[in-house]
């Protein structure tokens, strides 16, 4: 254990800040073992997947071009296809994000007329201009599709009255977002999901369910499509990725929405059969493969951080002890100095641009100054350790991903150094 202190030590962590750690990390043992059963399930799940398609080196090397006959992106989509459990799905990298992702999956598969329904509250942020509840060029507004929304009750709940009453002829497709993102409600588990997909059908059946997956995958051993869902949304930059892929999203779902999907995206006509994949397939399914992996480290850090930071009086969400369904952690630092202490923490850890210190900034589309910390292989990735947070009341940070356990850990405990450092928590 002294080599251990000393390699540590090393990387500027005091003893104080490693002893914390490790009485915190005593107390957690028998939540890592259900999260590294979840992970070997979903690696068995993957493995299975692969093998079943009959991937081969040839799958690993990409097309130019058009893509025509692109057998790596073919069979990738089928891998993806039985790991989720639908009948078809889109998975490229000419899908640039999660945003991108879930405009294509809605553009595709709403007409002029239709109304979209999200039941679960206000959509991720980005998606206010998809569907132009702010005003923006091409929204689903622009092209004649309305919006409804029914909020969760106070106390999380679904409120199926509410809901039941915004159904109408012209509801052809329901948002459910998984993940609570930047919002203060509970992020569901895909058995309520579920629930709610299932009381949604019984009143329209031929309602179109699609699910925000972002942040989602793996965590479970089911995913939303496994419980009714129409099409399940994410991005590569995030979960599926593993880490290694280096940009891309995928769609997910019945044979019907996917290929709506995919005239949308290249072109009616031309579907799923356009789309070169240049060099990285070997990223995708590598990616993919390593996948449940990267999750399960990033949930632990998750855990450990809720754990560490509500020890030491912090209000953390979700709280040290509640079951998991997205690798999102919320902690209300309670000032700006904590914020930005916290944040210094994190990027000090990161093994790229470690030395960079962040400061915060007035990001365009946000009513504060933000502050963010990275240190990431791919640009942007959010399932490698990254932290942001507005300078306002509560001071929240939420912080997500870590590609390996240890690398979560040590940015946690960094960010309790700087904290420590700045004298705003007392070990
Ligand atoms: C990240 C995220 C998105 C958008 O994904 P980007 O890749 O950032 O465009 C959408 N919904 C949820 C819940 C997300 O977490």
């Amino acid at each position: 254990m002294e080599e251990m202190r000393e390699m540590y030590r090393n990387l500027g962590i005091s003893d104080k800040i490693y002893d914390y750690s490790n009485d915190i990390l005593e107390g957690l043992k028998e939540r890592f073992d259900n999260i590294d059963k979840n992970a070997e399930y979903n690696q068995l799940k993957v493995i299975n997947a692969m093998q079943k398609n009959r991937v081969a080196e040839m799958h690993l090397s990409g097309t130019t071009g058009y893509g025509y006959n692109d057998s790596g992106r073919d069979t990738l989509e089928q891998v993806y296809a039985d790991i989720f459990k639908t009948e078809s799905a889109l998975v490229r990298p000419q899908i640039t994000c999660g945003t991108h992702a879930l405009n294509v999956a809605l553009s595709a598969n709403l007409r002029p007329g239709d109304e979209l329904l999200s039941p679960v509250g206000k959509p991720y942020d980005t998606m206010d201009e998809i569907i132009g509840i702010r005003p923006s060029k091409g929204s689903l507004k622009e092209y004649g599709v309305t919006y409804s929304q029914v909020d969760l009750l106070a106390d999380g709940s679904f409120d199926y009255n509410g809901i039941k009453q915004a159904i109408n002829s012209r509801t052809k497709l329901v948002t459910i977002q998984r993940s609570k993102g930047y919002a203060s409600r509970p992020t569901l588990s895909v058995e309520r999901i579920g629930e709610l997909i299932r009381f949604i059908k019984n009143i329209k059946p031929d309602v179109i369910c699609m699910v925000d997956n972002c942040y989602g995958e793996f965590v479970e051993r089911i995913e939303p499509s496994q419980a009714g869902a129409d099409m399940v949304v994410g991005s590569l930059i995030k979960n599926p990725g593993g880490g290694l892929a280096p940009c891309g999203g995928y769609i997910a779902g019945t044979k019907e929405c996917v290929e709506q999907a995919a005239f949308r995206l290249s072109s009616p006509g031309l579907g799923k059969e356009v789309g070169a994949t240049l060099g990285v397939n070997s990223s995708f399914y590598q990616g993919l493969f390593l996948a449940p992996t990267v999750v399960a480290g990033a949930l632990k850090g998750a855990i450990f951080a809720a754990n560490a930071y509500e020890k030491l009086g912090f209000k953390v969400i979700p709280d040290g002890k509640e079951p998991r369904y997205d690798i999102i952690q919320a902690v209300e630092l309670g000032s700006d100095k904590g914020l930005i202490a916290f944040c210094k923490g994190i990027q000090a850890a990161a093994p790229v641009d470690s030395f960079v210190t962040p400061e915060p900034w007035a990001m365009p589309g946000y009513d504060s100054d933000v502050i963010m910390a990275a240190g990431a292989f791919v640009s942007g990735s959010s399932i490698e350790l990254s932290a942001d947070g507005p300078l306002k009341p509560p001071y929240s940070v939420y912080f997500q991903g870590g590609l390996t356990w240890y690398h979560a850990k040590l940015g946690i405990m960094m960010s309790m150094q700087k904290m420590s450092d700045a004298g705003l928590i007392n070990l």
